[in-house]
């Protein structure tokens, strides 16, 4: 197979000059996070108050781990680090107490950002003969703009669709003759699906690749998804903290996703312990951006659970790998790509005076997509013969919810005292999609 890099002089530097580069960078980087309070506090206490106390490479561990926690409360400047003139966009992605995280950008942000996207796009054989149906969310989460702009970047056709009406999806491949889509795994596993349901044929579109994140998914997905639609598909990795898509993204060889180490330092960390691992091993993956300066972020704890290959990849990259993530070291759930903490809807569900004390989520399969079921409590009064009362209050529950979280669940309404109660610390979740990975 041959390989096409974007950016080749990085992506086949040599790993000395890498570590160089990196060195550089996080100096640039530091200086830019001293000019905001948060990390003038901190660094200080690490003996850190000038670029020049980062000596090599070994001194980011002096540096202490970032959490999202941080980014909430400094919300909603408090990261930002050059004049609020100087930010041409913001990001932000869902949190715990409703508060996001918030990412600001500069011109100069978003040209890089666009350039680590292209280089993950070109990397998987695409370029401007290809049209790139880009079915994800756009708006406030960064997989929609980060991909549109990494897409035109490589000077593909790009169709701005969003995800969602699989009806119009079809038509839009049809009519355009799209060969590359973005969307989530479930996503895709559900356009396959309405796909022999509305009896298109595979014929009738061009499809030949996918870029599939935003949620976790094992080999065997991968696998049946380019089965059922005879398609290529690619392991996309990125977070809002670290600009949006295009931290990590597989090449041709599909063994794992190259971490751009000249946009990003990863570590692997214990996440009880807060030691490194040994080479290879599993853990916590820990990020520090090196290509933003409007929002610089040092040894973010992503909670993803990853851990490098050690060996070189076949394509000729010399940027090392990521095992594909398999999960989180917290309660954040995903949620047919949608990041929800059990929290936010605790929030929304305490908050009404009409429910109990007692409440469960449930989130299941239903088809290929997730389905999530809120159960609450309800006094006895209200289950009476008129069921109108009781419809409202569930749309009422519902739509509070999906204002929170942006879904729509299922609200189921249970007399008092009638959901299980467990003994020790409550259970809450109940997470019954079949794990595969
Ligand atoms: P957001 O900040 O809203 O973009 O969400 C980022 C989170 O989505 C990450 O921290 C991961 O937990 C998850 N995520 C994104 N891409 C992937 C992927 N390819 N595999 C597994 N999880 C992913
Ligand atoms: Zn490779």
């Amino acid at each position: 197979m041959s390989y096409q890099y974007w950016d080749p002089e990085f992506e086949t530097m040599p790993r000395g000059e890498l570590a160089a580069l990196q060195l550089q960078k996080l100096k640039e980087t530091v200086s830019y996070a001293l000019r905001t309070a948060f990390y003038k506090e901190r660094l200080a206490k690490a003996g850190i108050t000038g670029p020049g106390d980062i000596k090599s490479l070994a001194d980011l561990r002096r540096i202490p781990y970032t959490t999202k926690q941080d980014l909430r409360e400094g919300f909603p400047y408090g990261f930002l680090s050059v004049p609020r003139e100087e930010v041409v966009r913001l990001h932000a992605s869902s949190g715990t107490t409703g508060i996001p995280t918030t990412i600001y950008f500069s011109k100069k942000d978003i040209a890089l950002w666009t350039g680590n996207v292209a280089r993950c796009i070109y990397g998987t054989g695409c370029n401007k003969t290809d049209v790139f149906q880009n079915m994800i969310t756009y708006g406030l989460f960064t997989g929609g703009l980060g991909f549109h702009a990494g897409g035109e970047e490589v000077g593909m056709l790009v169709i701005p669709s969003g995800p969602g009406n699989t009806a119009r999806q079809f038509r839009l491949m049809q009519d355009f003759g799209t060969t590359v889509v973005h969307a989530t795994p479930s996503f895709l596993l559900h356009v396959e699906a309405r796909m022999r349901e509305e009896g298109v044929k595979r014929e009738s579109i061009k499809l030949r690749k996918a870029f599939a994140g935003a949620e976790p998914y094992s080999e065997d997905t991968r696998k049946r998804i380019e089965e059922l639609l005879r398609i290529d598909v690619y392991n996309s990795y990125g977070l809002s903290e670290m600009n949006g898509p295009g931290v990590a993204f597989e090449c041709q060889a599909k063994n794992g996703l190259h971490l751009w180490e000249d946009r990003y330092i990863g570590e692997i960390i214990n996440p009880d312990t807060l030691e490194p691992v040994e080479d290879g091993e599993a853990g916590e993956l820990v990020l520090t951006c090196l290509c933003r300066e409007a929002t610089p972020i040092l040894r973010y704890r992503t909670r993803d659970l990853s851990g490098f290959y050690t060996e070189a990849c076949p394509c000729g990259r010399t940027h090392r790998r990521l095992r594909r993530i398999t999960g989180r070291t917290d309660d954040m759930l995903i949620i047919n790509g949608v990041n929800v903490f059990p929290s936010q809807i605790e929030e929304v569900v305490m908050a009404m005076k009409e429910v109990g004390n007692n409440y469960l989520m449930v989130v299941e399969k239903e088809g290929v997509l997730d389905r999530l079921t809120v159960k609450v409590e309800v006094g006895k009064n209200i289950f009476m013969d008129d069921t109108r009362p009781l419809n409202a209050l569930r749309e009422k529950i519902r739509q509070t919810i999906q204002a929170s979280i942006t879904i729509s669940p299922r609200v189921e309404l249970h007399e008092g005292g009638s959901l299980p109660v467990s003994e020790g610390k409550a259970k809450r979740v109940i997470d019954n999609r079949p794990r595969d990975i």
